[in-house]
């Protein structure tokens, strides 16, 4: 490294910039970390589910070291209306074995210790600053300011997530639209060990991640999460901001009614909320895909939008963490022919289409058109919770047969046997 200059500088310890310092550091080569947090991850939040394997595949065995909080050994997926819910659970006994299908995690804790093996592998970490603007000659970016300071680097990647104005000061990516983006607001709350592990059947190392749709949204394009963390539940709401924009309601108050559903509020009983916190997510997978290369420049984790989500499942940690891997292997691939040029560092596009990263954002294209489908939200989870409720209900009444109950609310529920086969089938062709 001349006295000024790094291989490289990466914007953003989250876990896209973290692990494309560490690949970096590992090959030898300069590189700086630039955080602006106290901490990395001081202020990172997400709902609370690592899927395990793509840091798997960079740090081998990672849960030895790094602190996970519980392994997922059962899904759930719930839908309520107001005063009643469906439940469907999934559990399976094989994902609490090694390698872990994944692992629940507080953002703090988790991005601390990823940022401090970059650091173990020869990186240079420095938080508390923010990086406020791109250095650019020639139409290449050469560098980056931080206040008074100028500094400069063959490559800098952008890793500094959903807002990513790196991305738009080196004029790759334009404002987010309103539908691209959810807001998720979140809270922490402290529970002992022997409660979580009563209350959702678990054992001490293993926990529950659940999803929710229906009233806890008020029908809005959005959904609810719970995860079990070791004493700690993780609750919280996403809602999509375009549903926000002509809704007078508060995200709040929503978290509030939704703590306080009939389903939730025992489970959550004489637990004290520990944390606050909301973020952005980016939702329209591929379709929000920013220019991810310029001169010199490459983009990363939510920063490109790789978020991935499903209703059944949200998937952004594990895009970051392998979008960070492809950034720092065509940045060792360019250093050998020490080119930096956009023609050069096409090997990231390379890297990412080899990868799950753009194999899976593009066999889900469609999923966030379908899942602009209000339905989803409020009639669907209504007809599924008021039919099971009937099935199960036995009250000495007229006897109907489950067909003729089942027409019935789909009826009373002002959907038709029409567009539930249109749904059905689209939902088929993108989920
Ligand atoms: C409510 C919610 C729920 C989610 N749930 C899940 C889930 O359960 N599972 C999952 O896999 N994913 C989930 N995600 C998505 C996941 O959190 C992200 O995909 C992931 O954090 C992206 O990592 P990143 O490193 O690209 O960005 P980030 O984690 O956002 O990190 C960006 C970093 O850059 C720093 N930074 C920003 N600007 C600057 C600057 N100018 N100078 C210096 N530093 C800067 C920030 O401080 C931050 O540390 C969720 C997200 C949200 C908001």
């Amino acid at each position: 490294m001349s006295d000024d200059k790094f291989t490289a500088i990466v914007i953003g310890g989250g876990p896209s910039g973290s692990t494309a310092a560490y690949v970096l550091a590992k090959e030898g080569l300069d590189v700086l970390l630039i955080e602006k947090g106290d901490t990395s991850g001081s202020k990172n939040m997400f709902g609370g589910r690592m899927y395990s394997h793509a840091l798997n595949r960079i740090i081998p065995g990672f849960w030895e070291e790094a602190p996970v909080e519980r392994a997922v050994t059962k899904e759930i997926i719930t839908f309520l209306t107001e005063d009643k819910s469906v439940s469907v659970i999934c559990q399976n006994d094989n994902w609490a074995k090694e390698p872990y299908h994944s692992f629940t995690l507080l953002r703090a804790e988790f991005d601390r210790w990823l940022a401090s093996k970059a650091e173990e592998a020869g990186a240079i970490v420095a938080t508390s600053i923010k990086v406020d603007d791109l250095i650019i000659e020639n139409n290449k970016v050469v560098g980056i300011k931080a206040g008074e300071d100028e500094m400069y680097a063959d490559v800098i990647i952008a890793a500094d997530g959903v807002n990513s104005l790196m991305a738009q000061k080196a004029g790759l990516r334009k404002d987010l639209e309103p539908k691209q983006v959810a807001t998720g607001i979140k809270q922490i709350i402290k529970l002992s060990k022997e409660k979580i592990n009563d209350r959702f059947q678990v054992t001490d190392s293993y926990g529950v991640a659940q999803l929710f749709v229906g009233h806890c949204t008020k029908g809005l394009h959005g959904g609810g999460f719970l995860y079990t963390n070791k004493d700690t539940i993780s609750i919280g709401l996403v809602i999509n901001i375009s549903a926000l924009r002509h809704n007078t309601i508060r995200l709040v108050d929503l978290l509030e009614d939704f703590k306080n559903h009939p389903s939730i509020a025992p489970i959550i009983e004489d637990g004290e909320v520990e944390e606050y916190s909301a973020h952005l997510v980016p939702e329209a997978g591929i379709n929000m895909k920013p220019q991810l290369i310029g001169e010199g420049f490459l983009v990363v984790g939510d920063a490109a939008g790789f978020v991935l989500n499903l209703g059944f499942l949200v998937r952004g940690m594990d895009f970051a963490i392998a979008s960070g891997e492809a950034a720092a292997k065509a940045v060792i691939e360019a250093k050998k022919s020490n080119d930096f040029s956009k023609s050069a560092l096409l090997a990231y596009e390379r890297y990412l289409k080899q990868s799950f990263v753009m194999q899976h954002l593009e066999i889900y294209r469609k999923a966030p058109h379908f899942l602009e489908n209000e339905r989803l939200y409020g009639k669907y989870p209504a007809l599924a919770a008021n039919l099971l409720t009937k099935m199960f209900t036995v009250d000495g009444g007229q006897p109907r047969r489950l067909f003729g109950t089942a027409m019935n609310e789909i009826k009373m529920s002002g959907l038709s046997l029409a567009k539930l086969a249109m749904d059905g089938w689209k939902g088929m062709r993108s989920l």
